[in-house]
């Protein structure tokens, strides 16, 4: 039986890996919906390729501007806007299979209906598991959803746990999870020298192609710290048995130790389409496009402990997750509005971790009860956020 795929966020990098994987096999996917933010040009061409029923823009313009090509062509996509579509397309009933594959907070919202709807959700979308991880993994149980993780490390975790497990359970046996960090563009550089580096600079991945936002989460190292709650929450062991050891060529994706001494690894080429197929068809394997690994090839797989001093975002994240409550998402949220700033030549590197540690010291902990709080508290750290770094730009 054939599979339809809802991808949220078709245009970014998550989205194009899925999209190739999924046209290798025509026979056991077709897709459902494709949604981006304002890219109407690239999500024609998608729409073209892929004749998805539904497609979806962030705005009424934008939307207006695609219909108008797809009627030129022919072709029957419907077009929607806005957020309440998107949540419409993840939690449709004809969709087997969603790829939260959105940048940010933004995907929140559509990710949960998916969820809520019971269905495959390929979690790409990090921050909404950040901000929302009791709520997101409490639903998925509820309804049955099968949350899989598509982010490399989590999904090499998934596939070194033991047999039959599944998302949201403790797993038997386990005493560690080691996540690998590749250590950014600037693995080596000293405090001073991160003080002057560039927003082009940072984008460079030594080893991953990705959206420009987790590229800098990469250089700071808060891309890790969001990873550490995310393994948190998606495998259900304690802070203190998550452990982080920088792997600069990216072949070890994640390590399971277990109580008898075993270590479990998952090794790949740094490739998207691996876990997403992996995911798209798991328990089952189906091809990706990416070869194993070439032993004979490699010359060295190198470790090192994380520098906490010159990437102190690690710690941030793991602070706001010892405080609980709202505070992962409050972290979440100055750390998006610092990125963007740094981005935009308005904050320096090294202010990325100072602006986070800021609007978390201006926050009272509070509970995250539910939704609305936690969607408050993601605007009102926003706020905190720009005033800190309109106070840079006014001294
Ligand atoms: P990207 O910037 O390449 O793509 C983001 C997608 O989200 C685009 O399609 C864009 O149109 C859409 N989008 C952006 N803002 C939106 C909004 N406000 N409303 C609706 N749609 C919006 O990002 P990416 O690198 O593909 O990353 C996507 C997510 O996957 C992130 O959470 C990232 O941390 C995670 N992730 C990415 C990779 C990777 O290799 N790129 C690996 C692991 C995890
Ligand atoms: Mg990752």
């Amino acid at each position: 039986m054939q599979k339809l795929v809802t991808i949220l966020g078709s245009t970014g990098s998550i989205g194009k890996n899925a999209l190739d994987v999924i046209a290798q096999h025509p026979d056991a996917f077709s897709v459902h919906a494709l949604t981006a933010h304002s890219s109407t040009e690239q999500l024609f061409e998608q729409c073209l390729k892929y004749q998805p029923l539904y497609a979806v823009l962030g705005s009424e313009k934008a939307a207006m501007a695609l219909k108008k090509k797809l009627q030129l062509s022919a072709l029957k996509t419907e077009v929607l806007y806005g957020p309440s579509a998107l949540c419409e397309v993840a939690s449709s009933s004809s969709a087997d299979i969603v790829i939260a594959g959105i940048v940010g907070a933004a995907g929140l919202m559509p990710t949960l209906s998916a969820i809520k709807a019971g269905k495959r959700v390929l979690l790409a979308n990090k921050e909404a598991l950040v901000m929302a991880g009791d709520i997101m993994m409490k639903t998925s149980l509820e309804a049955q959803a099968e949350l899989m993780p598509i982010d490399s490390e989590h999904n090499a975790l998934l596939q070194c746990m033991p047999a039959g497990y599944h998302p949201g359970y403790s797993p038997d046996g386990v005493e560690k999870i080691i996540l690998t960090a590749s250590g950014g563009p600037f693995r080596k550089l000293s405090i001073k020298e991160l003080a002057h580096v560039s927003p082009q600079a940072a984008l460079c991945h030594p080893n991953w192609v990705m959206g420009p936002k987790i590229s800098i989460d990469s250089a700071t190292m808060m891309n890790k710290g969001l990873e550490i709650i995310e393994a948190f929450y998606l495998f259900k062991v304690k802070l203190s048995q998550i452990d982080v050891i920088v792997h600069p060529q990216s072949l070890i994706h994640a390590l399971v130790t277990y109580r008898d001494g075993s270590v479990l690894a998952q090794l790949g080429y740094p490739d998207m389409r691996t876990p997403i197929a992996a995911a798209l068809s798991w328990p089952n394997r189906i091809q990706s496009g990416v070869k194993p690994i070439d032993l004979a090839t490699l010359t060295s797989l190198d470790f090192e402990l994380p520098d906490e001093k010159r990437f102190p975002c690690l710690n941030l994240a793991k602070e706001a997750l010892q405080e609980g409550g709202v505070m992962p998402t409050v972290m979440n949220a100055s750390n998006e509005v610092a990125v963007k700033a740094f981005l935009n030549h308005a904050c320096s590197f090294n202010e990325i971790p100072t602006i986070i540690k800021r609007v978390m010291m201006q926050t009272q902990p509070k509970k995250a009860m539910d939704i609305e709080t936690i969607l408050e508290a993601d605007h009102l750290s926003r706020l905190k956020a720009h005033s800190i770094i309109k106070s840079y730009s006014d001294i």
